[in-house]
């Protein structure tokens, strides 16, 4: 490596694709600097997916953002699929964005007590989001997801929780939980250092399985607290629900005493200015006031939901918000216990308004046209290469699975999700990062969009295709 950029410049003159300052770099490598981040921190990593195990090579170290792109350390400039997981929607360090937070910064980093700028934020989510009531501010989805199941078995007094498996919500110990050997039996820890009693507080279900939901209630029914579940899941790779599937599974849940936490932490914000729930109640984009939930046939009401990723606009914030009455069960109104000391901090909330605000009906047609656009171009590079495959989508997030089995129809579920020719995806990455794209180091990731992935940026994408797509053809399994 020669620390010198290899890929064409973006387009001059447009404020999101330009090159960030040559002093972004370190004068160290990529191999360099992992080498040292490994000598000190496990696997050179603060999350795992970074360290790039699941396709191999060495991580690139990230010194600078702006717009659709990423520079690393070398210098080198990549078209940005990831988003950050998913906050950027509005492209890396947003003008706007970067301003409200410096000018919060400027009046004091962390009071640790409350700012007007929380309830504008509360206030905000509870006009876009009609199931939210009330909203408390945390710092990450993980968080909100353990928070919320607390509050969910605080509130019913019971302690079993319904997941599903390839869901993802964060590593909070019941959280991390495999299936048991049958489709109502309990599950087994997911992680090292997981009690088995506390894996065993948790039924991991087939995704898209009402019966399996329907056996678990009936065996389990009064002693399950809640259902979490992703409200499109996108942490497999993109799974949407199956028409009709959450309003049923609220429906189920309800029947029996149980609550629906719907978890939003990604698709939050992001498929739509009401999230996934906005998108399948047909909520219309920035309707002023509340929305009329569930009043029509089609509709469902989760009793709590989860939010993370874009509401914190890059910074750490994240939510769970839900019904008033059982909101109003947590400390200090009520006996459910739940604090932090960096919760709903100025300069984070700072990030997180203004990018909810600037996020208006314009920014999701963008992503929406965005995510269109690459998702067939690279299908079309796939296809071209005799590759089998079939693109998922939820709303603008979506990724690829590889395979007969998943290009014969619609993927429903993590067991299919797992048979599919995985191991194409490493040469396909690995081209595209050469080419300049950054991609999600994982196939069990969805692929993220930001407002700033203009013609220049899709541009190169679409250049870098059909080699990529050659490496891919040409895999073998090992
Ligand atoms: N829930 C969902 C659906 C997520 O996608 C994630 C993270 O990717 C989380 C929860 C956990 O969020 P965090 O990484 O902020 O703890």
């Amino acid at each position: 490596m020669t620390g010198t950029a290899s890929f064409p410049e973006p387009v001059e003159g447009n404020t999101t694709g330009t090159r960030p300052s040559a002093s972004s770099g370190t004068g160290a490598t990529n191999a360099e600097l992992f080498a040292r981040a490994q000598a000190a921190i496990p696997g050179g990593v603060n999350s795992p997916v970074r360290a790039f195990r699941s396709v191999g090579g060495t991580p690139r170290f990230l010194v600078s953002a702006r717009g659709a792109y990423v520079t690393d350390a070398e210098g080198r400039e990549y078209v940005d699929l990831v988003a950050g997981w998913g906050p950027a929607i509005l492209g890396h360090a947003d003008p706007r964005v970067i301003e409200a937070v410096t000018d919060a910064a400027s009046r004091g980093l962390s009071f640790g007590s409350s700012t007007p700028v929380e309830t504008e934020l509360a206030e905000l989510v509870e006009a876009r989001v009609a199931p939210v009531e009330k909203l408390r501010l945390v710092s990450t989805g993980t968080e909100a997801t353990m928070s919320a199941i607390r509050l969910a078995r605080g509130f019913t007094g019971r302690d079993v929780l319904v997941k599903f498996a390839g869901h993802y919500h964060g590593h909070s110990d019941g959280l991390l939980a495999d299936a048991g050997s049958g489709l109502a039996t309990f599950a087994l820890p997911g992680s090292a250092g997981v009690p088995a009693d506390i894996a065993a507080l948790t039924l991991v279900l087939p995704y898209n399985n009402l019966d399996a939901v329907r056996a678990a209630f009936a065996e389990h029914g009064d002693r399950i607290a809640a259902v979490i579940v992703e409200a499109a899941a996108a942490n497999m790779g993109v799974v949407p629900p199956a028409p009709g599937f959450n309003r049923a599974l609220v429906e189920l849940a309800h029947a029996h005493g149980a609550l629906v936490i719907s978890d939003e932490v990604l698709t939050g914000f992001r498929v739509g200015a009401a999230g996934w729930w906005g998108l399948e109640n047909s909520v219309p984009e920035l309707a002023e006031g509340r929305a009329s939930a569930g009043s029509a046939s089609d509709t469902y009401t989760p009793d709590l939901m989860t939010f993370g990723k874009v509401i914190g606009g890059g910074m750490p914030v994240a939510a769970l918000g839900g019904r008033a009455d059982i909101m109003d069960r947590l400390a200090p109104l009520g006996p459910v216990y739940q604090a932090g000391t960096l919760s709903g901090n100025p300069v984070a909330v700072a990030a997180g308004l203004t990018t909810l605000r600037a996020a208006d009906a314009a920014v999701y047609a963008t992503l929406d046209a965005a995510a269109e656009t690459i998702g067939d171009a690279v299908s079309d590079a796939f296809a071209a290469e005799g590759v089998a495959h079939r693109v998922q989508r939820a709303g603008n997030l979506f990724s690829f699975v590889f395979g007969e089995e998943a290009a014969a129809g619609e993927v429903r579920d993590y067991a299919t999700v797992q048979r599919q020719e995985a191991w194409r995806y490493p040469p396909f990455f690995h081209a595209m990062l050469d080419a300049g794209v950054s991609l999600p180091p994982s196939v069990f990731e969805a692929w993220f969009v930001t407002a700033a992935h203009d013609d220049a940026a899709i541009g190169r994408i679409i250049e870098a295709l059909p080699a990529a797509a050659r490496a891919a053809a040409s895999a073998r399994s090992a």
